[in-house]
């Protein structure tokens, strides 16, 4: 097996053999652009040392060779004292894990090739012993777990004694005293000298690497950014250039294009006689890379065209990590850039225009999680607002208000209509008023999984969590960060999309890509690329998707606002979100009815309100499907709580006074109580049980469609029956339906279909009877997933999920994105036996699902017409679903 690729050998789509670093170095390698020689060892490698625990065989006589035609290409051999070959190993998985894993510089050097070393830089023995530090100080601490701080004390020690805080105030024999130090730090803590061998520093150094990608903080790195753990790293070797050679040397970073608003330009840093690890560290300041031109023309003209050649070869955005040694370019790095939703719609928008993509494409490179988030309100940052800290950004959104403690003081203050921001360290299920009370959650501890993270996006509410500068004292209820102290009461932001955390009220702007789609922003007619390119996008998803997309939407003016956001009908409209307010009474009547007449003029009154609803509902949508389920919830969820009414009564039979009415209702509460009333009486179950309910739901639909025709506009009605489990109950309740439906709509030409829900798991698993009987189906995959889990929605995501998700049992709640291989199981056999049992049958799914990213794609796959969401996310399904087709 070939363990081993020479840079030209790979391209950059080898990213799962040679890790995402090696597949691009391969690729400049063989655009002809300056790579330092080298090879990749691949993941293949890697894979086979992390199971077996030793290198497999034949890697050390692969390296070997390749080693030995490097030496030839560069005309040195590895650690030669005279005139040595110096070479980095540097980690590279496909996906990248920034900071994760291990990389030595310098190999090659010991106490013979550091003289060889200065030889090569001129005679610079200052650099030369201070390369040799470096390796010394890199390799005990990634190879041989030696405490870094060790170094670093004496380090420390050696610039206090010469009275100076910079390293650069050092000389070469500081630095020939430092190594010495820094040998014996390394034979202290490892009981054995400092190899001395280069091709045994080489493969401890390799070593190191494979085992880095199972290092603590590397496993908690791929479980938060959901990077499967079996990947393994590639390994490159690459000849070492050198930025630290004096000031015609330095080393820099570069963006094609900035990553942050998407603008074209220059954008990067540069640092001048420094090496990459300085930047990083933060030593020196770096310049803006335009001050390169300054420098050293030569290499700063050479770079941009190199840059011009990047994405015109990626057709992307590009980042880019570069030396220059001497006046020598060299490109150490590059990949397709990370960059903001904002940016990936701008820049996606711009490569249309410069023709290096199509619009398919430009699709492909967003997606619906970017859409979302720029349909958030945003802060509006000045340079008055500096962050005070940066969390994790758990659950988006831009919120302000006075920070508390404890749930219970969350709840006190917003009962009296204050803003506030839960702060804990982490949030447990106890929190959980507090938090449905806050604007917004901010934690010091805990991940994209914790409790608070995935709890708050469950609700939609803003979250910051793992603000480790924050030291949170609940007993002394203030928190301090820097030298900041924030008592109960003083007021924070916190933006849940980039982790901010900022002290006062930032003023919040709204999102330009929502008035947008509101109509209030005109597409053509604005200087805002963002929007430009959006409607860009969206319009060319809109051609592209066969998925239809409708909203769920129960008023007007829900069912408007989802048309102006591209909303093609209603896929859910919940009846019994009309029962509630000032109707809740009536409901209460129809429950309570002791007789036949009581229940008849119970629901003769709720008649004229439920169809003035339909009739707002089918102006609104002016002939676009609209389905309306019948009534679902259990019914005592319209009557009070069984315990509150008990204790009111007792204390007014105490009190001697009448109660007969409040024993009435007390006692039917008291029958219709339900230990589990998710799986009791509601949906078809209640229509059958209640004579009259149903049927009164259906002769509002159906007088409302004919109405609304009557009066010159149209009416698409589907009426939905929830919650059916087997063929029978839907042909009760469809048989009743008929009748009544003929006898109201008369000649009007209004066309009434009849159809289910399937949310039971039975329904799915029996949908070729229920097809018979039904004219379509909507998928309830909040039921669907409740029922084929047996999770109950209500309660398990405070519960237990968070730890689920830690646990990497699921890597998002199923709740949120479709359960493909089960309860995506059961959409797929009963969409397959409903279509065969009624070719033609329509299928749409109406769950939180219909506006998931991911699930989008499973429906489009499985063949739905259409899916159903919340108005706010119609953009992102149509989004996805364009995606989906292409
Ligand atoms: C469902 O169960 O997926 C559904 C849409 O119905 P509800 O959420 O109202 O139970
Ligand atoms: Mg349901």
């Amino acid at each position: 097996q070939k363990y081993v690729y020479d840079f030209a050998e790979g391209n950059k789509d080898l990213k799962d053999l040679l890790g995402g670093k090696g597949a691009n170095l391969a690729e400049m390698t063989n655009l002809g652009l300056p790579v330092p020689p080298g090879f990749t060892i691949t993941t293949e490698a890697c894979k086979a040392y992390l199971t077996t625990g030793r290198e497999p065989d034949g890697l050390a006589a692969q390296i070997e060779a390749h080693l030995e035609s490097l030496e030839r290409e560069m005309g040195r051999r590895l650690g030669d004292p005279d005139d040595p070959l110096l070479v980095s190993v540097r980690s590279g998985a496909k996906f990248s894990m920034p900071g994760m894993m291990e990389t030595v510089l310098n190999v090659g050097l010991n106490d013979r090739s550091v003289v060889g070393l200065s030889n090569q830089a001129g005679g610079n023995d200052r650099f030369a012993w201070d390369s040799y530090r470096r390796l010394i100080q890199m390799f005990g601490k990634t190879v041989c777990e030696v405490p870094g701080e060790e170094f670093e004390h004496a380090l420390d020690e050696i610039k206090r004694a010469k009275g100076t805080h910079n390293d650069l105030d050092l000389d070469a024999d500081d630095l020939r005293g430092l190594v010495d130090a820094y040998k014996q730090i390394f034979a202290k803590h490892t009981g054995r000298e400092f190899p001395q061998e280069p091709r045994e520093q080489l493969d401890l150094a390799i070593r190191a690497v494979f085992d880095s990608w199972n290092a603590e903080r590397a496993i908690l790195y791929r479980r938060q950014e959901r990077i499967p753990a079996d990947l393994g790293t590639a390994v490159n070797v690459v000849t070492m250039v050198f930025g630290n050679l004096g000031p015609d040397s330095g080393t820099g970073v570069a963006f094609t294009r900035d990553p942050g608003s998407g603008a074209q330009g220059i954008y990067g840093d540069y640092l001048a006689n420094a090496q990459g690890e300085d930047v990083v560290a933060g030593i020196r300041n770096t310049v803006p890379l335009q001050e390169l031109e300054q420098l050293d023309k030569t290499s700063y003209d050479q770079l941009l065209g190199i840059m011009a050649r990047l994405e015109e070869h990626y057709k992307d955005l590009c980042d880019i990590e570069f030396t220059i040694e001497r006046g020598k370019l060299w490109m150490l790095q590059t990949r397709v850039g990370k960059r903001t939703a904002a940016a990936a719609f701008v820049i996606a928008g711009q490569l249309v225009d410069e023709g290096l993509i199509d619009l398919d494409e430009a699709l492909h490179r967003v997606n619906g999680a970017q859409l979302a988030q720029l349909m958030f309100p945003r802060f509006q940052l000045d340079h008055e607002f500096e962050p005070v800290a940066k969390g994790i950004g758990a659950s988006p959104g831009a919120a302000s208000g006075k920070v508390v403690f404890t749930s219970a003081r969350a709840v006190e203050l917003a009962a009296e209509g204050e803003s506030v921001i839960l702060v804990r360290r982490e949030t447990n299920p106890d929190d959980l008023n507090g938090m449905i009370a806050a604007k917004g959650i901010l934690t010091s501890r805990g991940g994209k999984t914790s409790h608070a993270a995935v709890v708050a996006r469950g609700m939609g509410k803003t979250c910051v969590s793992g603000a480790d500068e924050l030291e949170v004292n609940v007993p002394a209820k203030k928190f301090t960060v820097g030298d900041h102290v924030v008592n109960e009461g003083d007021v924070v932001s916190i933006d849940g999309t980039t982790g901010k955390v900022y002290l006062g009220e930032v003023p919040v702007m709204p999102s330009e890509v929502v008035q947008y789609f509101e109509g209030e922003l005109d597409p053509e007619n604005t200087d805002d690329a963002l929007v430009r390119s959006v409607h860009r996008i969206m319009t060319h998803a809109d051609a592209a998707r066969r998925l239809r997309v409708r909203t769920n939407a129960d008023t007007g003016a829900d069912a408007a606002r989802a048309r102006r956001f591209g909303a093609e009908g209603i896929g859910l409209c919940r009846t019994e979100h009309m029962f509630l307010g000032d109707r809740r009474e009536l409901v209460e009547r129809l429950i309570l009815a002791s007789g036949e007449q009581e229940r008849e003029d119970a629901l003769a009154a709720l008649l004229p309100l439920q169809r003035a609803d339909f009739i707002e509902i089918f102006r609104e949508m002016d002939g676009l499907p609209v389905t309306v389920r019948l009534i679902d919830p259990p019914l005592h969820e319209f009557l009070p709580p069984l315990e509150q009414l008990a204790v009111n009564v007792a204390v007014a039979q105490e009190r001697g006074e009448d109660v007969a009415k409040e024993e009435a209702l007390l006692a039917a509460v008291r029958r219709m109580h339900e230990e589990n009333p998710m799986l009791g009486l509601r949906g078809v179950r209640l229509g059958l049980v209640i004579p009259g309910l149903f049927a009164m739901q259906v002769r509002a639909i159906a007088e409302a469609a004919v109405a609304v025709v009557r009066d010159g506009g149209k009416a698409c009605p589907e009426i939905m029956v929830p919650l059916v489990g087997a063929v029978q109950e839907l042909e009760t309740v469809r048989a009743e339906a008929e009748r009544i439906i003929a006898e109201v709509v008369g000649d009007s030409g209004v066309e009434v279909l009849i159809g289910t829900m399937i949310e039971v798991p039975r329904a799915a698993l029996t949908a070729g009877q229920i097809a018979e009987a039904a004219e379509f189906f909507s998928f309830g995959t909040n039921d669907l997933t409740q029922m084929g889990w047996g999770f109950s929605r209500d309660d398990v995501e405070g519960a237990f999920f968070w730890r689920y998700l830690e646990l990497g049992i699921f890597g998002i709640s199923p709740f949120e994105s479709i359960d493909t291989d089960g309860v995506g199981r059961l959409v797929r056999i009963a969409a397959e036996e409903g279509r065969a049992a009624r070719p033609g049958l329509k299928l749409g799914v109406c769950g939180e699902h219909g506006g998931d990213p991911d699930s989008v794609h499973f429906f489009h796959e499985v063949g739905l017409d259409y899916v159903s969401c919340s108005p706010f996310r119609v953009p992102v399904a149509r989004l996805e679903a364009g995606r989906a087709s292409i």
